[in-house]
């Protein structure tokens, strides 16, 4: 059997997180079933364990001013349930959230979990994307603050060293504005998305003034060009849907998806294309 560590604090945490090379556990819900058992056992976890879910510091949702932008801090260990109750969580968020696995689910799993495992179907972290979001690290080093994007590496890969923890997760609150999500899965609950597009935009006096699009389960980590978003950017948006298959065809070779057990390449890459093309032409000009 494991060791398992239940800290007071943080720092406590991480005291044991640089001394054991502990496994963090917040929810569990993607560390018990990695290390899943014979039906009936525990799972079988090699290295020690440290439960941060609980810990005060990692349990709070707060909006602060940062400049002049006000900046939503999410908690390490705020669970989805939590973040569907707050009302300037954005709904974007929200919506990936809805389609997440199931309430008992949501009542216990975190956002940063499934944050650092780090999936390319990882559907939250999809929407994580096209909100800009930031990530706190915590570590023996001291504290820093990456981006979303350069946080995750690969499939099940982040930059996060054996003696860091994940501590928060900044984004803009609520700001209105065009969203759209869509999950294809098999199942309306419960089931891992064979693909997922989480996309946000903000119109201004009929021009597009920022815009987000993130596709997700469609190569090894979730794409996101803000190459392409910035040739739609200062456009009227009444201009879009007759280019829209031109700003499809340059997502083409970012599409790169494979066959598994939950749909087939073929079919990941031509509704991913789809769904972009639909939010161009029907959600952003309509
Ligand atoms: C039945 C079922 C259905 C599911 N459906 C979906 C779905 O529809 N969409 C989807 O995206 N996922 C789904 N999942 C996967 C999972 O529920 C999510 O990824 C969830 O967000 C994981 O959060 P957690 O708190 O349980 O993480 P945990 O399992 O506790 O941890 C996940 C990983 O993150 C690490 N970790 C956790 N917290 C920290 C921290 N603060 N700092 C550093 N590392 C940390 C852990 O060490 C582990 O590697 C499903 C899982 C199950 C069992």
């Amino acid at each position: 059997m494991s060791d398992f560590f239940r800290p007071a604090t943080l720092a406590e945490a991480l005291e044991i997180r640089a001394n054991h090379a502990a496994v963090p556990l917040a929810g569990g819900t993607d560390l018990l079933v990695r290390y899943r058992n014979w039906a009936g056992t525990l799972p079988k976890i090699e290295k020690p364990v440290v439960s941060v879910g609980h810990l005060s510091e990692l349990r709070g949702i707060s909006v602060h001013q940062n400049g002049a932008a006000p900046d939503l801090s999410i908690g390490a260990g705020v669970t989805y349930g939590e973040l569907l109750a707050h009302p300037q969580v954005p709904e974007l968020l929200k919506n990936s959230i809805w389609w997440l696995a199931a309430p008992g689910l949501r009542n216990v799993a975190t956002l940063a979990g499934n944050l650092c495992n780090a999936s390319p179907a990882a559907d939250a972290v999809c929407a994580l994307y096209a909100l800009d979001a930031t990530v706190d690290i915590a570590g023996a080093g001291g504290t820093r603050r990456v981006p979303v994007e350069e946080f995750i590496t690969g499939p099940g890969r982040t930059v996060l060293r054996t003696d860091e923890l994940v501590t928060a997760i900044h984004l803009r609150p609520d700001e209105g504005g065009v969203v759209f999500y869509q999950k294809v899965g098999t199942r309306k609950a419960n089931a891992l998305s064979k693909l997922s597009i989480c996309a946000r935009a903000s119109v201004h006096a009929g021009v597009l003034e920022s815009v987000g699009i993130a596709v997700g389960a469609v190569a090894p980590t979730i794409v996101r060009s803000r190459d392409i978003e910035a040739t739609l950017i200062g456009r009227p948006v009444s201009d879009i849907a007759a280019h829209a298959a031109e700003v499809v065809s340059r997502y083409e070779p970012l599409v790169r998806p494979i066959s598994d057990q939950r749909s087939t390449a073929e079919y990941r890459k031509a509704t991913a294309l789809g769904l972009i093309g639909r939010f161009l032409m029907e959600r952003l000009t309509g």
